[in-house]
């Protein structure tokens, strides 16, 4: 097997020598922001408190609510004319989060995504097209300059315009891409519409990511655009793409733990839950000099698959996003996430490629209320038919989430798809 990166191929003992001496530098690094240099001087600790990685511990967690706090500069370690870049994260409430990279940080982040893609057989033959919002968010220039330090022939072409899309794949011969999961859906659906045969179109890889989905959602995907796609994980905070990633057994996310240091607790207690458990992902930065982060509070919901990964690479694993901490939603006293109904509504062939969960109040009740788009073969005239599927729908959704939502059949593209990351869940209840 070929490395992109020496460091693939690293020891447990290896990745964690590595690991201590970098967060040595990166609390070092971090001290010089405004930020740490107050908080960490206040609880007395510096890098002599870090004495094994166990001493991690001791650091308190960043939270998202920190980086609004110290929006925009309170972060960075270096004299501003050593950045050369600013990404924001793509929250829509509240005020914004600036990430800021010097030269050599965005030079470890195309290195990180180049090593992504290098993993799942990507070489520099490969034509590459990003289709990826290019602007803050980081789906779009880092991954395009992972692609172009691989070598590839990069074709950055953006979010949206479908039918233009399709036709770069096919002029350009376009062999890998990267696509968020709910446009892949549309877009498998847009070829279809055409009378396209995804097994005659040049691509074979995809990289998926950026928001939450099922594996029923990656298998739908695979199918539909005829390749082998891949689950791709970051966030703005840590860079961005890169931080982890799947290797060919698609079973489970290695996380760079040359790069991350990786820990999963309990968001209730904030202790360290064991290996296999599910909890909330923290993360801090171990080779970033402008803007490292010290134990960020990603949200995230995930577990370490334990065990070794035949790949052989030791780097752990972690389970595919099951939701965001605050994604869940509570109605008539059940709790659920917006990805087990996807996982119920794609295990049925009949349902096309977009749904919407819609929280609305009917006589001071809360309701749930399961827009879902058919496959327009599917959307039969004989209403009998239709109403047998859209009771099968809604029972097998109460086993899944414990009550029963309303289930509302709609034909394909009725439902307003979102310009990046899909919108799953809208909530018209009233507020107060
Ligand atoms: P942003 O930094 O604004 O692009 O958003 C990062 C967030 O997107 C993460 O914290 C996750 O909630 C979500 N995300 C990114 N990649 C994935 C993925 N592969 N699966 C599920 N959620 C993801
Ligand atoms: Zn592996």
């Amino acid at each position: 097997m070929t490395f992109y990166h020496p460091a693939e191929g690293w020891s447990r003992e290896e990745i964690e020598k590595a690991q201590l001496t970098r967060l040595r530098i990166s609390v070092q690094q971090a001290m010089r922001s405004p930020f740490y240099g107050k908080r960490m001087a206040a609880q007395g600790l510096g890098p002599d408190s870090i004495q094994s990685l166990a001493s991690i511990r001791d650091i308190p967690f960043t939270t998202k609510a920190d980086l609004r706090s110290g929006y925009p500069f309170d972060f960075v370690t270096v004299p501003q004319a050593e950045l050369v870049r600013l990404h924001a994260s793509s929250g829509t409430t509240g005020s914004p989060v600036a990430i800021c990279h010097t030269k050599a940080d965005l030079n470890t982040w195309a290195d990180l995504m180049a090593r992504c893609m290098h993993m799942i057989g990507i070489r520099k033959e490969d034509v590459f097209q990003n289709i990826a919002g290019y602007g803050l968010f980081t789906g779009g220039l880092g991954i395009h300059a992972g692609a172009e330090r691989l070598g590839c022939l990069t074709i950055p072409s953006g979010a949206g315009n479908t039918r233009r899309q399709i036709k770069l794949i096919r002029d350009m011969n376009v062999t890998a891409l990267h696509i968020i999961p709910s446009y892949a859906l549309y877009l498998g659906s847009v070829l279809k519409e055409m009378g396209l045969d995804p097994r005659e179109l040049p691509p074979r890889i995809a990289l998926i990511g950026a928001e939450p989905h099922t594996e029923e959602a990656r298998q739908r995907i695979e199918y539909l655009l005829g390749l082998k796609a891949y689950n791709s994980y970051g966030l703005s905070e840590m860079n961005g793409p890169g931080v982890a990633f799947e290797c060919l057994g698609q079973n489970g996310m290695h996380v760079w733990e040359d790069c991350y240091l990786l820990e999963i607790i309990n968001p209730r207690t904030l202790e360290p839950v064991p290996d296999g458990e599910v909890g909330e992902l923290v993360l801090t930065t171990l080779s970033r000099k402008g803007m490292p982060v010290l134990r960020y509070r990603t949200s995230d919901l995930t577990r370490i698959i334990p065990g070794p990964c035949p790949c052989g690479r030791v780097h752990r694993r972690i389970d595919r996003i099951l939701g965001r901490a605050d994604d869940m939603l509570i109605i008539k006293g059940c709790n659920f996430y917006p990805m087990q109904v996807e996982q119920v509504l794609l295990s049925f062939p009949e349902v096309g490629q977009n749904y919407l969960i819609v929280l609305e109040e009917t006589d001071g009740m809360d309701q749930v209320r399961v827009q879902v788009e058919l496959r327009d073969d599917h959307f039969v005239e004989d209403v009998r038919a239709l109403k047998a599927l859209q009771q099968r729908i809604a029972h097998r959704l109460r086993d899944e989430i414990l009550f029963t939502p309303k289930v509302e059949l709609v034909q394909t593209n009725s439902i307003p798809k979102a310009e990046g990351k899909a919108v799953r869940v809208s909530d018209i209840r009233k507020q107060g």
